[in-house]
């Protein structure tokens, strides 16, 4: 514990990026964080959820056996009610759980052929399982359109993408770390009857794709970000975000419970001066896994607040 104090430090938000306020009464758009690069959306007619990554298993068990999510013990994070399950990539720390939840709420789950792959090895129905080419696609979820955009994995690992390459049949499960191959990467835009939200779950991107595209909220992946050459700058100047959240910068080898910790190299305030200096008007917000953000439909989404859920 001691040693992973150490190499995890507690993760300690500044006052100014909670703005803290009551839950509105209006109608409006809620974005809550669910540690790694998870988060759930909620506007008046949608639930969805960005890479949900519940189970966290300890490092050594990552490493030593077959993965198995462990619903009972994440289930009241979750909303009673979820329409879709969008995944950017199919790594473990993004897909584990997704197949468990679609099969018990009946939501879709949309992603890459390798995220079908392994949804059909779980027993998810034909009919809820969206498999989206690597070109992209868009889909109607209630009132909010996804558009799957074609992107990149960031090279986290020693300048490399760890598990590369496709999972094109379904595989055995329960399957090891390294069955989760990382089978294409996307980020995920999504139009609500507010904000336009988008969800960079890895840290790279493709210029071209994001070309025309707008994004009032922008989720941000960190970890690995060194890697990839002028990140921040790049999306910010494609995207023109009001509002950045740092996403995936959080230790995912305990539980929710247990709080939030930094991975290594994170450098938060790093972030918040690269993000002053390429989107000096974008307000910075940092929740914890206990905060909803809550976003007015109308007008501009620096006005959100932060309360607990
Ligand atoms: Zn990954």
């Amino acid at each position: 514990m001691i040693f992973s104090r150490a190499v995890f430090p507690a993760f300690r938000p500044r006052a100014e990026h909670r703005p803290t306020g009551t839950r509105p009464t209006s109608p409006h758009v809620r974005l809550r964080w669910l540690g790694t690069a998870g988060h759930v959306l909620e506007t008046p007619g949608a639930t969805i959820l960005f890479d949900p990554f519940l189970t966290r298993p300890s490092l050594a068990r990552t490493a030593s056996r077959p993965l198995e999510p462990a619903p009972e013990r994440w289930w009241p994070w979750l909303p009673t009610r979820i329409d879709a399950v969008v995944l950017g990539h199919s790594h473990y720390d993004h897909l584990l759980d997704a197949p468990t939840i679609a099969l018990r709420t009946g939501a879709l789950i949309i992603g890459s052929r390798s995220t079908a792959s392994f949804a059909r090895a779980a027993g998810v129905p034909e009919g809820q399982i969206v498999e989206v080419p690597p070109q992209g696609a868009l889909v109607p979820v209630g009132d909010c359109a996804v558009r799957l955009v074609p992107s990149l994995h960031g090279r986290v690992a020693l300048g490399r993408v760890p598990f590369p390459g496709e999972v094109r049949d379904a595989p055995a499960l329960p399957a090891r770390v390294h069955a989760y191959r990382m089978g294409g990467a996307f980020g995920i835009h999504v139009t609500t009857p507010g904000p336009t939200v988008y969800h960079n779950g890895s840290a790279d991107l493709v210029d071209a794709e994001l070309a025309g595209l707008h994004a009032d909220v922008l989720l941000v992946g960190l970890a690995g970000r060194r890697a990839t050459t002028r990140y921040l700058e790049r999306l910010t100047a494609l995207l023109s975000p009001r509002v950045v959240i740092p996403t995936h910068h959080d230790a995912f080898f305990a539980p929710l419970e247990a709080g939030a910790r930094l991975l290594p190299g994170i450098d938060l305030d790093g972030f918040f001066r690269e993000i002053a200096r390429s989107a000096p008007r974008a307000r910075v917000v940092t929740p914890t896994y206990d905060d909803v953000c809550a976003m007015p439909l109308a007008g501009d989404a620096r006005g959100l607040t932060v309360h607990p859920r």
